[in-house]
């Protein structure tokens, strides 16, 4: 068994492709993104987000981590639920205004220590396929298999307006792009384990890309890694 890295910008499909291909090898899947969804959710919740200053309170935030607890329960539909300390917040998490908080928390330098340190436990087993911005290059940089998905944030914002529709979320086109646009520019930038490509990772750009065609890529890459030994 080995370890699979796949990142790549928001809303470009990666969750979706990890999730098929673990299931596909019979991997465990770990969404990172859904961890600091959840520690932006309990921020918000105990008040250490402050919408007229658009500050997270850092320091409170920092002295609560150790009250953060986050794990993953399987349905009966074989879907991943978020628990935040034993709650399902999976859909709170996905929501526009844990949205719109995420990357701000997620620039904390001790938030991210203390979430990579959770997913390097989660992967130490191998087995394992985990998504993120950072996986190939910080959380499992000796990681057998790295994926990075590109694809244009106009396609992106579509795919994920189509998603909130199809949830019954309303939601707003050009808010639904800048947010991309916005999490974009802030997640490459910031000083702590920016997203970008790891060298050794392979680049797959999905706009004109049907899923089943993804797969296929994946899956040609993960048979290719696994006979080479
Ligand atoms: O993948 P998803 O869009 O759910 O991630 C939400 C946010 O969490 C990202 O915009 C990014 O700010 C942050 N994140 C991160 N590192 C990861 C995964 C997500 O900084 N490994």
């Amino acid at each position: 068994m080995i370890t699979i890295a796949i990142d790549g910008y928001s809303s470009s499909g990666k969750s979706t492709m990890a999730k098929q291909l673990a299931k596909e090898i019979g991997y465990v899947y770990v969404d990172s993104g859904a961890m600091y969804r959840a520690t932006t959710l309990f921020a918000i919740r105990n008040g250490m987000t402050d919408e007229a200053s658009k500050e997270v309170d850092r320091d409170a935030l920092v002295r609560n981590l150790p009250h953060i607890n986050i794990s993953f329960s399987l349905q009966p539909d074989g879907t991943q639920h978020t628990l935040l300390n034993g709650e399902d917040v999976e859909s709170e998490i996905r929501g526009m205004f844990v949205s719109s908080w995420v990357s701000p928390v997620a620039v904390i330098p001790e938030v991210r220590h203390y979430l990579v340190g959770l997913q390097q436990q989660y992967g130490k087993e191998k087995g394992i396929v985990m998504d993120g911005r950072d996986i190939g290059t910080t959380v499992f940089p000796d990681a057998e298999m790295k994926v990075f998905v590109d694809a244009s944030p106009e396609v992106r914002a579509k795919r994920r307006f189509d998603e909130l529709a199809a949830k019954g979320v309303a939601a707003d086109y050009e808010e639904v792009l800048a947010n991309i646009k916005e999490r974009d520019h802030i997640d490459t930038t910031r000083k702590e384990s920016p997203l970008r490509k790891a060298d050794d990772a392979f680049v797959l750009d999905n706009d004109r890309m049907t899923r089943e065609q993804q797969m296929d890529v994946l899956l040609n890459l993960y048979k290719k890694i696994i006979t080479r030994g």
